[in-house]
């Protein structure tokens, strides 16, 4: 199951490689597709057309010698008047000297009709021939109407070019004969054999060169994406594994992910860690007074019955304990619902001055034999912090309970309030037993306890401090001790002053949306 799992996600991995590699080269090769015709059609079209105008400037050539003619074209006109010597010795007239020859011969005709790639033929009006001047003779085409044309015959590597003109004779504006003028385009057909090789070959080298390079990126983009899977995975497998994503020194968006996933997994360990010390120390919490009450009953079914006395003092063990697990389980439920106090209560109000007086006045009343004094000189009237006001009680319940938990001989606490900057203060002090430097940077921690035997004995569970920080903190407020052995402590907490400004805010925002449950 496993393998066949590790497989299918390779496959996917690798699919993406291929994905991206197919999806590049078939751009490079559409784009090069699409580059290379226009290249080729535009020079293919500019190459013709000068081939066409060598073509019609033969044609232009021909014509100009032939069209002063009066009659049809016949080998005795046509012949002359394209050599004038040869007219000359018809005629019987001198031939023409050396230097009057360059003059005299149309420069013209005789530089087309030598180029090899020029084929020319006269013909007559009955489609016979009367001129050419090479082996192969460009084939009479009937005409039809007035026009002339150019007809391109294209075949790979032997593309021809072939011009038909029909020559009007100046003086009688008559038709007289046919010029027909074949060019074999060689200097074209070579440019373009040329042209193609050297584009499929650059072609070729770009796809096979940016496949590569598109392989290498896509798969250094790829590699740290499998590891996080893989680590994923292993996690998935073993939720209690620690393995991590190591450096992968990109200094890139990767590395982003890399360390966000890491510092998710980190997280994720830390709750499930948090869940499991939870579960063992409420199991271990619990134990106690479940195995104090079982030994009762069990002493009681063996003895106890008949004897008023064990039954008694079994009776009073029992309720007493099982009133300490009342009490713990409360403070896990207030330990459990301190950590959704955002959602519960994220706009209540609490006006520091009143609560601190009526907890003061009630743990007086409770506690008769301490002497509880309250300063408020420091605390302007109507400061306001962003709490729930239940909740702002409770901590100062646990702070004074403690204070009153662990005092000695004097029975005093002090409580103060005051207003630095933007935060307002409350200091609870005591003149108990102290804590130790070492022992102030736990008690904080759940089920923490000094003295176990001791605090067992006072009630404690080690949960107080624990809900007060939950609370404190969730109000984006600070909880903090300082505290000598055997002098006492204070306990201080610091909340963010709330403007008046956004006290009304928050206070119309509560009236409309009410919570329905308070702690
Ligand atoms: P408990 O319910 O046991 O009091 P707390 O979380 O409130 O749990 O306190 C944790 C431990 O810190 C206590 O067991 C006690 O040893 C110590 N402690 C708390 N407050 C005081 C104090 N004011 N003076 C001395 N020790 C204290």
């Amino acid at each position: 199951m496993k393998s066949k799992r590790t497989k299918k996600e390779e496959t996917k991995h690798s699919s993406l490689i291929v994905r991206w590699v197919s999806i590049v080269s078939l751009t490079i090769t559409v784009s090069f597709l699409i580059f290379s015709i226009v290249i080729y059609s535009t020079v293919s079209q500019q190459a013709i057309h000068q081939q066409e105008e060598v073509s019609n400037k033969v044609v232009a050539t021909l014509d100009n010698s032939l069209n002063v003619i009066r009659g049809e074209l016949q080998i005795s006109n046509v012949v002359p008047n394209l050599s004038p010597s040869t007219r000359r010795v018809l005629e019987d007239e001198p031939n023409i000297s050396r230097s009057q020859a360059k003059n005299t011969f149309n420069d013209d005709l005789i530089s087309s009709i030598s180029n090899p790639d020029i084929n020319v033929a006269v013909y007559n009006l009955h489609g016979e021939i009367v001129f050419s001047n090479g082996d192969k003779i460009p084939p009479y085409h009937k005409f039809s109407g007035n026009t002339n044309w150019n007809k391109i015959n294209i075949v790979p590597h032997d593309t021809s070019l072939l011009v038909s003109h029909r020559i009007k004779s100046i003086r009688t504006g008559k038709t007289i004969g046919y010029v027909i003028v074949s060019n074999k385009m060689t200097n074209y057909n070579h440019l373009m054999k040329n042209l193609l090789h050297w584009m499929l070959l650059i072609s070729i080298f770009a796809i096979i060169l940016f496949t590569l390079i598109s392989y290498i990126v896509v798969k250094d983009v790829v590699r740290p994406i499998k590891k996080m899977a893989k680590i994923a995975q292993k996690v998935d497998e073993d939720p209690n594994s620690a393995v991590r994503i190591e450096n992968l020194h990109r200094k890139d968006e990767l590395e982003d992910l890399a360390i966000a996933f890491n510092k998710m997994l980190d997280r994720m360990q830390g709750y499930i860690d948090q869940q499991k010390q939870f579960v063992s120390d409420v199991s271990h919490e619990l134990r106690t007074p479940v195995a104090v009450i079982e030994g009762h009953l069990n002493m009681l079914s063996r003895w106890g019955k008949k004897d008023p006395e064990i039954l008694d003092e079994s009776i009073t063990a029992s309720v007493q304990e099982a009133d300490r697990m009342k009490h713990l389980i409360q403070e896990m439920l207030d330990l459990t619902r301190a950590e959704q106090i955002d959602v519960q209560y994220p706009n209540e109000v609490t006006d520091v001055n009143a609560v601190l007086m009526r907890v003061a006045n009630n743990m007086q009343m409770v506690h008769p034999d301490f002497n509880v004094q309250l300063d408020l000189d420091d605390l302007p009237q109507e400061t306001e912090i962003q709490m729930y006001q239940g909740h702002f009680e409770q901590v100062l319940v646990i702070l004074i309970d403690n204070g009153i938990k662990y005092s000695t001989d004097r029975k005093q606490i002090n409580i103060s309030a005051g207003v630095t900057q933007d935060t307002v203060q409350v200091v609870v002090q005591d003149f108990g037993e102290g804590i130790s430097k070492e022992n102030q940077k736990k008690i904080f921690n759940r089920f923490y306890r000094v003295d176990k035997a001791r605090t067992r004995e006072k009630g404690g569970n080690g949960l107080g401090l624990s809900i007060a920080q939950k609370l404190v903190t969730s109000y984006r407020g600070e909880i903090s001790v300082d505290s000598v052995e055997g002098q006492g402590s204070q306990f201080k907490i610091a909340f963010p002053v709330l403007s008046k400004k956004k006290a009304a805010e928050l206070k119309a925002k509560t009236r409309d949306n009410k919570p329905k449950g308070i702690l």
